[in-house]
C-alpha cells in the first residue's frame, strides 16, 4: 500500500508513470490528488525553465543512473529525464518541513533545507553555467556577470511547488547555496537567521524571493553583495 510520502515521491520522480499502487493511492487520497495536480501543471513550466541544449552526455548518464528503478526509459525524452534528475529524492525532508510556517521564517527554512541536504556540498550535480544562467532567467534573474562555478543544482519541494537548490563556489573558494523560491512573496526587503552554524539572508526577487545561506556571517555578507550586484531581478 503507498502511503502519502511514497506517492509523493513516485510522483515526482517520474511524474507521467505511476505505479498501479500510486494511482490507487490517488484515487483514494485527495491530497495526493492536489499535489498530482500541481506537479502536472509545474511541469510546464519546468520544462520551461530547462528549455536550453541539454548538455551533451547528460540525458544518458541520467537514464544510466536511473536504469535498475526505471521504467519506459526508450519512451521517454531526455528533456523529461533531465527533468526528472533535478527532482529531489529527499522528499521526505521538504513535504514535513515547509508545512508550518510564518512568513518570518524564510531565512531559517532555507537553512534546514541546506541542514538536511549535507551532499549538495560534496556532490557534483546538472552543474552547467548555461543551465544555472536559464533557469535564473527563467525565475525572473538576468545574470550580469557569473557568480562563480556552479557545482549542484536540484529542484527541491518548497512552499507552494518546487523551487531551485544551487550550490556555488565564488571565485574567492567559498561555498555558497542560494534558493530559489516560487510564487511565495515577502512582506520585507530582507530577513536573516542564524540556526546551528548556518546563516542565511532571504530577499525578493523574481517570481518570488531567494535565500543565499553560507557558513559564515563574512561570507554571507560578501555573497548577498555578489548577488546583488550580479543578478538583475525582473518584477
Ligand atoms: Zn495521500
Ligand atoms: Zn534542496
Amino acid at each position: 500500500m503507498t502511503n502519502c510520502l511514497d506517492f509523493r515521491r513516485e510522483k515526482l520522480a517520474d511524474p507521467r508513470h505511476l505505479s498501479p499502487g500510486a494511482l490507487a493511492h490517488m484515487s483514494d487520497c485527495a491530497a495526493c490528488r492536489g499535489f498530482s495536480a500541481e506537479i502536472n501543471e509545474n511541469e510546464a513550466q519546468l520544462a520551461a525553465a530547462l528549455d536550453v541544449p541539454v548538455p551533451e552526455g547528460l540525458a544518458e548518464r541520467i537514464v544510466l543512473r536511473r536504469r535498475a528503478g526505471a521504467r519506459n526509459v526508450a519512451k521517454a525524452s531526455p528533456r523529461l529525464w533531465a527533468m526528472a534528475a533535478t527532482v529531489v529524492l529527499t522528499f521526505a525532508f521538504g513535504f514535513q518541513q515547509w508545512k508550518d510556517f510564518s512568513s518570518q521564517d524564510y531565512a531559517r527554512l532555507a537553512i534546514e533545507h541546506v541542514m538536511h541536504e549535507p551532499e549538495s556540498f560534496t556532490s557534483t550535480r546538472l552543474a552547467d553555467p548555461q543551465l544555472f544562467r536559464s533557469v535564473m532567467h527563467n525565475f525572473g534573474g538576468e545574470m550580469q556577470a557569473s557568480l562563480g562555478k556552479v557545482r549542484f543544482m536540484k529542484l527541491c519541494p518548497v512552499p507552494d511547488g518546487t523551487g531551485w537548490h544551487i550550490v556555488f563556489e565564488t571565485e574567492q573558494g567559498e561555498l555558497a547555496t542560494l534558493i530559489l523560491i516560487p510564487a511565495k512573496r515577502m512582506q520585507s526587503q530582507r530577513e536573516q537567521a542564524t540556526v546551528g552554524g548556518w546563516t542565511a539572508l532571504a530577499r525578493p526577487g523574481g517570481q518570488g524571493y531567494y535565500a543565499v545561506i553560507t557558513q559564515s556571517p563574512e561570507t554571507l555578507g560578501k555573497v548577498d553583495e555578489l548577488v546583488r550586484q550580479r543578478v538583475r531581478w525582473r518584477g
